[in-house]
């Protein structure tokens, strides 16, 4: 790029942050799709938009809801964002979707979820960026979240389906997440991995209305069982089990209030400050292992390189860690 491009596209850069701060949806929509974007200049201009943007950052209350297809995550989140925006907050809602990469189709993407909330003026909702790693999706997700929050939003939702390592990237991108499980027969926990109820803040027992109300409250008194069992997550803050029904919006304030307590119960200790920290800590370091494994997969002769030294660390003719030197050798300049 000459001088007076790169001048220019600063200038677009300055002025697309100062329209994302000042809260203008189209600005802020133009801003993702720009952190989306895979070519090298708009890669720039993004790290600098993010990078003038940081400070602006942090604002939300961030929240990862999950929970299998079926069991009224859409149907929540805009009972749910229709009540924030009463309490004339802003919501913004993101989504990972772990099947939109693998198959092209998507559990999430269909447009007609969440049509009332997406028509208010106060929320803003993106679907799944389109990515091939989950560590990629999830980058794009976490920096729409930073944006989202540059431009004001009060709280900021990531969704996800429960059905694989996707629950895990969005409570580490998280303050709080919320899992979502149907009544069920009441008696069994419908087989909710140990590890993702481990990664919970907050269960809510979904559809607790007419003829599945008496199995809702079973399946609450069960998951409370559980959670007793278990290591509470937060020192003092062991997750509560609530029911609500979207349908009849009843259990929706309890939500938001229950939501909020955690939050400041997070924020006054300064817990969510290390959580955040520490968040951001992992995150850099997967950043880093990702260029080194993109740097290593783009690169036709590290590639090589790269599976002939795995097939002799798997014929038992190389060390792993011999092998895992000769390789960084080959990907790092030769001054060290
Ligand atoms: P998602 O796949 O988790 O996003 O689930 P949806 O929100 O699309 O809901 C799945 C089905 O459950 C739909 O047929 C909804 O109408 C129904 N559903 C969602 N919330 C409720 C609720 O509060 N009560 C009842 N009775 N049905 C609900």
């Amino acid at each position: 790029m000459n001088r007076a491009s790169s001048a220019e596209s600063l200038k677009t850069t300055a002025k697309l942050a100062a329209d994302v701060v000042a809260g203008n949806r189209r600005a802020l929509a133009r801003a993702i799709t720009l952190i989306e974007s895979t070519k090298e200049n708009d890669e720039k201009a993004a790290e600098s938009l993010l990078t003038t943007l940081l400070p602006r950052t942090g604002r939300s209350v961030r929240i990862g809801i999950s929970g299998p297809p079926g069991v009224g995550k859409s149907t929540f989140i805009e009972t749910f964002g229709q009540y924030l925006s009463e309490l004339k907050k802003r919501i913004a809602v993101f989504a990972i979707d772990p099947s939109s990469r693998r198959s092209g189709g998507s559990i999430l993407g269909d447009k007609t979820r969440m049509e009332r909330l997406s028509r208010n003026p106060n929320a803003y909702i993106r679907p799944s960026p389109a990515g091939t790693t989950l560590g990629g999706v999830a980058r794009r997700t976490r920096e729409s979240m930073l944006l989202a929050e540059a431009a004001g939003f009060d709280v900021v939702i990531v969704e996800t389906v429960g059905v694989g390592q996707s629950e895990t990237a969005v409570a580490d991108m998280t303050d709080l997440f919320v899992l979502l499980a149907s009544p069920g027969g009441g008696d069994d926990l419908q087989g909710i991995k140990r590890g993702v109820m481990e990664l919970a803040d907050l269960l809510l027992v979904t559809k607790a209305d007419g003829d599945l109300l008496p199995a809702a409250r079973r399946a609450v008194a069960s998951y409370q069982m559980a959670f007793h069992l278990m290591r509470p997550k937060h020192i003092g803050l062991s997750p509560k089990v609530l029911s609500v029904s979207a349908l009849e919006g009843s259990g929706v304030a309890a939500t938001w209030s229950e939501i909020s307590a955690i939050h400041a119960a997070l924020a006054a200790d300064k817990r969510l400050l290390r959580l955040r920290a520490e968040q951001a800590r992992r995150w850099f370091w997967s950043e880093v292992q990702s260029l080194i494994d993109e740097k290593i997969l783009t690169d036709r002769k590290l590639a090589a390189e790269a599976q002939a030294l795995e097939t002799a660390v798997k014929e038992g003719t190389a060390t792993p860690y011999g092998a895992a030197r000769n390789l960084v050798r080959l990907i790092l300049p030769a001054n060290e």
